[in-house]
């Protein structure tokens, strides 16, 4: 046993832990103290954007910065303010069907199977076209696990987060339209039945 390192590691874990404790501490207490609290008037205050939705509510000419004109007469933000949700923030599933490969990776990965995904080959696409992508945003608890396996970043996180509704189903919803699965199916079934001729003439006799 090298006592003098297990020593000197031992003072070390202590001192780190104190410090980064009291760096903690020391910006909550700076945020307690020193900052202003303000609240952003949503919905008249735009998240996505950072500004003010509602331009009936203040004249133009007022020149404080938009949120400070939602902060009541007299008053002013001297702080630091994200008026704009971050953008890594995890909103609604967004899918970019043209990088879709179907590789069922985001559905195989997803712990309460908000995802279905189905696809077909067809003809000037090399990889299988998805004739099924559906997200259901009701049962999604935007782990991310999804966005992280997926190759080709054809599934990622928007930044909206309005989805209220009185019709459960419709928070499910599928990106491919009826047209477009009809069309690839189609084109599927053609292409199947090429391949089987082509295979059928290359038999030997
Ligand atoms: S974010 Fe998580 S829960 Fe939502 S679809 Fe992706 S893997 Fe499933
Ligand atoms: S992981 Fe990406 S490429 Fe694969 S099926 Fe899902 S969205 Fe498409």
């Amino acid at each position: 046993m090298n006592l003098p390192h297990d020593i000197s590691s031992y003072f070390r874990n202590i001192y780190e832990s104190v410090a980064t404790i009291a760096a903690g501490m020391w910006i909550t207490y700076k945020t307690a103290m020193f900052e202003r609290k303000v609240t952003l008037q949503y919905p008249s205050h735009d998240p996505l954007e950072g500004r003010l939705k509602d331009h009936l509510l203040f004249p133009a000419s007022d020149p404080r910065q938009p949120f400070e004109r939602l902060l009541g007469a007299g008053q002013s933000y001297r702080g630091p303010l994200r008026p704009r949700l971050a953008e890594r923030y995890r909103g609604f599933l967004g899918y970019d069907e043209p990088k879709c490969i179907s590789c069922l990776l985001c559905a195989q990965i997803c712990p309460v199977d908000v995802i279905t995904v189905k696809g077909v080959k067809i003809e000037g696409r090399k990889t299988k076209a998805p004739v099924t992508y559906t997200v259901n945003y009701a049962r999604c608890m935007f782990c991310g696990l999804c966005v992280e396996v997926c190759p080709t970043d054809a599934v990622f996180f928007t930044r909206r987060f309005e989805g209220a509704t009185f019709d459960f189903r419709s928070l499910v919803r599928d990106f491919i339209s009826g047209d477009v699965r009809h069309e690839r199916l189609r084109l599927a079934a053609q292409a199947k039945q090429k391949a089987a001729s082509h295979k059928k003439g290359k038999k030997p006799q």
